[in-house]
């Protein structure tokens, strides 16, 4: 089954409304359906869905594809993933192609083994072996319920006995070196979770990626995490996520702390929309995995100072999420664990919770900290501090609300700080001396290309322009296509348009979501445009179009005795 087939074939089963109505809110507007774009920020509804074409299209990103192609961005994973995610979470059935490729191959070997070395883990947490580990375990204070729900594990001093249990249930050695559980070195094998107890860590859909390791016996380091695999970047993964998941859902509202076990003291204590950064700073990516069920967002960094490039981190991430991103503080700066651990730190906890501060108060207080704000220089010294965090800033609203915040906490006119503020915008915005021929077509867009006066120019809006027709036509484009025989095209977009086209329709007629699917991005954007647009252009009209272009191009030939193609060059 190709895969034009395979989305036919799901596509009966499951419609595109189901599967993105699935991660954003859509209501009904003429034949289509709109929300608000999970891949950009907006207020105003511009991603439309259309269920007659089986795609959606943005507005305002110009993000456009099938229902694979979002699930892809949304999850921000690779095709087969994509299909893996489809088929686990509307039950259909994967494609036999699925398997095919290599890299696929490879994928579905190492999860097969990490889930295999998980059970191994956990199995040997009940073992003798463990005792060291199992009080460490009450130790921390951890129920054998929350052992049970994060599938807690140990990992044994022996690595011989590990390769040789796996190996009996059919995983090599070298397939354990490649999930990173075993090394080799002279001859012997050793693993660098040797006497740690284990936490998996899974996906967005609850396949274990990795492990974490703690050191029970005062070793160092105190942590250790699998390598980065083709299933495991730590940019792009939470702790805890998939248990965390139906909560966040159900509040809105995700809690994001620094280590496992503060993910996991803090779902004990009944916090249970809480997940762990794995010690990174809270990436993009992690922002763009919790926008599909959360709008607000509670950072609980472990220390004041690692905690104020974090929060100027996360105003960028709000910024270009538009997720509400808020700071816990914590008093005494104690982890949530640590707290947690104490008589009465559930409540103090939740406290902390209510009074979660906006990023945007977090960096103002920050920036006021052991400034003298009586003094014009400290004073200048908070504006230009803060400054560095508002430019750049897309949301203007965002953008407003600090410089309205600035404004009031040195005491002056709103004015003045953003006369200040376009006053440092321009010195650093250099004056555009670009001539736009020398740059590269792809880098200059067709939107950004002068109209009139150039040739040029007129050529690619006319390919535009005739392609546009094409895709409103699509029943009638085997009798079009001819019209542009032995026309080359210069915009990159437009050729790439063109030979999908004369490729899908060699068979039968062309559907524009398979279309899309097989397009780059750029191109992708134009075909998903054109094809949401409520008119339609006439089939004579793209006729007219190709006999302009036709002329256009032997004018130019014309004209300076080179084709247009050297002249591109
Ligand atoms: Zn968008």
């Amino acid at each position: 089954m190709e895969y034009k087939e395979y989305i036919a074939d799901i596509g009966t089963k499951i419609g595109i409304l189901d599967v993105i109505g699935h991660y954003v809110k859509l209501r009904k507007q003429g034949r289509n359906y709109v929300g608000l774009c999970p891949f950009h920020h907006e207020k105003t509804p511009s991603f439309t869905v259309s269920p007659d074409k089986n795609m959606f299209y943005c507005f305002g990103c110009k993000a456009s594809g099938d229902m694979l192609t979002f699930v892809r961005k949304v999850h921000n994973v690779s095709l087969p993933e994509a299909i893996e995610i489809v088929s686990k979470e509307f039950h259909v059935d994967l494609p036999p192609w699925h398997m095919s490729t290599q890299a696929s191959r490879e994928r579905q070997e190492l999860l097969h083994t990490l889930k295999l070395v998980a059970t191994a883990f956990t199995a040997a947490l009940r073992s003798a072996q463990a005792e060291e580990c199992q009080e460490y375990v009450r130790s921390r204070g951890l129920s054998s319920e929350t052992v049970e729900h994060f599938s807690l594990g140990y990992c044994p001093r022996n690595t011989d006995g590990l390769v040789k249990w796996c190996s009996e249930h059919g995983i090599d050695e070298d397939s354990l070196a490649r999930a990173g559980i075993v090394q080799r070195h002279e001859g012997r094998s050793f693993s660098p979770f040797a006497h740690r107890l284990m936490f998996p860590i899974w996906d967005s859909i609850g396949n274990v990626v990795a492990f974490g390791g703690r050191a029970i016996d005062g070793s160092m380091p105190k942590y250790t995490n699998s390598p980065e695999t083709p299933l495991f970047a730590k940019r792009r993964t939470l702790y805890a996520l998939p248990l965390a998941e139906p909560s966040i859902r159900k509040t809105g509202t995700v809690v994001v702390v620094e280590g496992y076990m503060d993910a996991i003291a803090l779902h004990a204590a009944g916090f249970t929309n809480a997940v762990a950064s794995l010690g990174t700073a809270f990436t993009e990516e992690q922002a763009v995995l919790l926008k599909r069920s959360a709008t607000r967002v509670l950072l609980n960094f472990d220390s004041d100072e690692a905690g104020q490039r974090a929060a100027r981190l996360a105003l960028s991430i709000a910024d270009r999420t538009g997720l509400d991103v808020a700071v816990v503080r914590v008093a005494g700066a104690k982890d949530p664990d640590e707290l947690l651990r104490e008589p009465g730190g559930k409540d103090q906890y939740k406290v902390a919770l209510d009074q979660a501060v906006s990023v945007g108060d977090f960096l103002l207080d920050a920036a006021v900290a052991g400034r003298d704000m009586n003094s014009v220089s400290g004073q200048r010294a908070f504006v230009l501090d803060m400054m560095e965090s508002v430019d750049g800033m897309q949301d203007s609203l965002l953008r407003t609300q600090l410089l309205t915040q600035i404004a009031r906490r040195v005491n002056i006119r709103e004015e003045e700080v953003l006369a200040m503020y376009h006053k440092g915008r321009t010195r650093l915005e250099q004056p555009a001396v670009v001539d736009p021929w020398r740059l590269s077509r792809r880098s200059l867009g067709h939107s950004r290309i002068p109209t009139g006066g150039s040739l040029l120019s007129t050529r690619s809006v006319l390919e535009q322009d005739v392609l546009h027709g094409l895709i409103h036509n699509l029943d009638m484009v085997s009798e079009l296509l001819p019209l542009l025989d032995g026309l080359s095209l210069q915009d990159e977009a437009c050729q790439e348009i063109l030979s999908v086209l004369r490729r899908e329709t060699s068979g039968d007629t062309a559907q524009v979501s398979s279309l899309v699917a097989q397009l780059g991005p750029e191109a992708a954007a134009l075909v998903g445009r054109w094809s949401l647009e409520e008119h339609k252009l006439s089939c004579q009209g793209v006729r007219d179009t190709a006999d302009r272009l036709r002329s256009a191009s032997s004018a130019i030939i014309r004209e300076d005795g080179q084709t247009d193609h050297e002249r591109g060059a």
